[in-house]
C-alpha cells in the first residue's frame, strides 16, 4: 500500500476517499480536514479564546495536538469525574501532553466542587449514568469558560460519534438532540459558543493520528460504559459503511446541508417561547427554576 500523494508506504487505507496516505502525508490531510471544518462552519478564528476540554482520549488529545500544529493556542481543562484508576489514568496522561507541549492544563475536581463523584451517582440513582456524566461536563465546561472569558468550548466529537448521535434521534425522531449534532453552535446568553472541529473525521483516523505522532493517550474504556446506546448505533452504521464507503459522512452532511435549516428555523421560533433563565442556585443558564446539574446534585445528596 503507498501514499496516494508521494509514493511512501502507507500507514492508513480510506475508503471514503479511496486513499492511503504516508505518516506525513496523513498528518497533512487530518489537519485540512480540521481547518475545512473551521472554515466551512465559522467556528473560531486566531483571535477568539479557546476552551479544550481534554479526557486523555484519543479524540481531545489528536484535537489538543492539532490544534497547536495549526498555530491555535487552547486553554485545557481536564473534569475529574471521579471513576477510581480510570479517571486517575485519564488525568495522568493530559499531564504528561501538557509537559510535553509545554502548554497549559486546569483541572476541576467534581468532588471538592460538588461532594459527588460519577460513580456515587451511579450507585445512589438511578439516573441513566453517562447522561449524568454530560450534564456535568457540559455544566462545567460552560462555567469554567464564562469565568475565565474563553470565547469558544472546542471538544473532539469526531464524524463518528456525531453520526451516531444523529443515528440515535432520528430513531425517535427527536428534533433537539437531531439539531445538537451540528458540529458549531452559536452563543447566547450565558451559554457560550461550542464547536467541534473533528466533524470530518473518524474515530480511526483520530487513532492513527495519536499513535503515529506518538501522543501520550489513555486508551482504556470507561469501566461504567457497558450498555451506552451510542456502541450499539457505531456498530450498526459500521456495518452500512462496509457495505456503502462514505456513508456515515453522507448521513452527516446531507443532514446539515438539508434538513438542518429547515428545522432549525421552528426550532428558533420555540426558542423565543422557551428563553433561559438563571438557575436560583448556581446563576448558570436553565430552562427550569434549578438547572439540571443543580437537581443532579440535590437527587444524589437526598438519595445518600
Ligand atoms: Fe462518563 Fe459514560 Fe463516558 Fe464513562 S462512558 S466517561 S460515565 S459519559
Ligand atoms: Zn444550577
Amino acid at each position: 500500500m503507498k501514499c496516494r500523494k508521494c509514493g511512501s508506504p502507507a500507514i492508513i487505507h480510506i475508503r471514503r476517499h479511496k486513499s492511503s496516505f504516508c505518516k506525513q502525508c496523513f498528518n497533512e490531510y487530518f489537519l485540512k480536514q480540521i481547518e475545512k471544518a473551521i472554515s466551512k462552519f465559522s467556528m473560531f478564528d486566531y483571535a477568539d479564546s479557546l476552551l479544550l476540554p481534554v479526557s486523555g482520549g484519543k479524540d481531545s488529545v489528536a484535537l489538543w495536538h492539532a490544534l497547536i500544529s495549526l498555530g491555535y493556542t487552547p486553554h485545557a481543562l481536564h473534569l475529574q469525574l471521579g471513576i477510581s484508576k480510570y479517571s486517575e489514568n485519564s488525568l495522568r496522561e493530559c499531564r504528561r501532553f501538557a509537559e510535553k507541549f509545554d502548554v497549559p492544563l486546569d483541572v476541576v475536581f467534581l468532588e471538592k466542587e460538588s461532594s459527588i463523584t460519577i460513580p456515587l451517582i451511579k450507585e445512589k440513582t438511578s439516573i441513566r449514568i453517562c447522561g449524568a456524566c454530560g450534564t456535568a461536563k457540559r455544566y462545567w465546561y460552560n462555567r469554567y469558560a464564562l469565568k475565565n472569558k474563553h470565547d469558544v468550548i472546542v471538544t473532539g466529537h469526531n464524524g463518528d460519534d456525531l453520526a451516531s448521535q444523529l443515528f440515535h434521534a432520528v430513531k425517535s425522531w427527536n428534533i433537539p438532540s437531531m439539531l445538537s449534532t451540528y458540529p458549531v453552535r452559536e452563543g447566547r446568553g450565558s451559554l457560550v459558543k461550542r464547536a467541534k472541529p473533528l466533524v470530518y473525521l473518524t474515530e480511526k483516523e483520530t487513532m492513527v493520528y495519536v499513535l503515529s505522532n506518538q501522543l501520550p493517550v489513555h486508551l482504556e474504556e470507561c469501566p461504567l460504559a457497558q450498555g451506552a446506546w451510542s456502541i450499539t448505533e457505531k456498530e450498526m452504521l459500521n456495518s452500512m459503511e462496509e457495505r456503502q464507503p462514505g456513508f456515515k459522512y453522507r448521513f452527516l452532511t446531507e443532514f446539515y446541508k438539508h434538513a438542518f435549516p429547515k428545522l432549525t428555523n421552528n426550532a428558533k421560533q420555540e426558542n423565543v417561547r422557551n428563553a433561559f433563565q438563571e438557575c436560583i442556585q448556581c446563576g448558570m443558564p436553565s430552562a427550569k427554576e434549578l438547572c439540571s446539574y443543580c437537581r443532579l446534585v440535590e437527587t444524589t445528596n437526598r438519595a445518600r
